[in-house]
């Protein structure tokens, strides 16, 4: 199938309400062109550089997510231009994400990623240092960034209970942060191998890359 077809069939899969961010990571600008060219406009980046590039030579009404680890010093490359940072995970990147937006004149839209997975590679906040965050005075006083919601990413397991239970963690900590703040409405969890479990526990915003464009090839 092209990846016209397995956008529009995945499209077509996801019920109402549910954001689908195609995540277009490694792929030529051509593979994006055919996937826009159905429509479509939200595509996930991980890397900041690969990022910048294809907002350059892109269509300008792209909405571009970053959803990878961001190192601080790399915002400052994507500020002006990036619709919503998926993985923010420290107080210190969200500051340096407020004085570059600043610079631009913009509220950056962020979410903040969680730890749910067993493995420890995967990195987010655990559930005292997402309070602790929200509740420090520095993040209060940050007028150019907008915590709309939160992310997170399952065990690369098999085992479909624990991928179920770990979204399902993620989720009821989304329903308890939502009824102390309104502004919470994004959650983004569910790629390629998960995105239906993760919605059946409630994910609002699925980001899916290999199902619409193919196996990624790394050298
Ligand atoms: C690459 C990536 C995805 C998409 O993965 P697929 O398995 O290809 O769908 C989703 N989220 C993050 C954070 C990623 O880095």
């Amino acid at each position: 199938m092209s990846i016209k077809d397995n956008l529009i069939s995945i499209k077509n899969e996801l019920p109402n309400g549910v954001t689908l961010v195609a995540v277009s990571k490694t792929k030529p600008n051509e593979d994006i062109l055919e996937a826009y060219n159905t429509g479509h406009r939200i595509f996930g980046e991980n890397k900041v550089q690969e990022m910048v590039a294809k907002w350059e030579e892109l269509p300008k009404d792209i909405e571009w997510h970053m959803i990878g680890h961001v190192q601080r010093n790399k915002v400052k490359y994507m500020a002006e231009f990036v619709s919503l940072i998926h993985g923010v995970d420290s107080l210190k990147l969200l500051k340096e994400i407020n004085k570059q937006a600043k610079k631009h004149d913009r509220v950056i839209p962020c979410l903040l990623q969680m730890h749910i997975a067993e493995e420890d590679t995967k990195f987010g906040l655990d559930d005292s240092e997402l309070s602790a965050l929200l509740q420090s005075e520095a993040f209060k006083a940050m007028d150019n960034v907008k915590i709309v919601g939160l992310m997170g990413m399952a065990t690369f397991t098999q085992n479909e209970n624990q991928v179920r239970k770990e979204f399902a963690h993620l989720k009821s900590i989304f329903d308890q942060l939502r009824q102390k703040l309104p502004e919470i409405s994004i959650l983004s969890m569910g790629m390629s191998g998960d995105y239906t479990i993760a919605i059946a526990e409630g994910s609002n915003m699925v980001r899916i890359g290999s199902s619409i464009f193919g196996a990624r090839n790394y050298h």
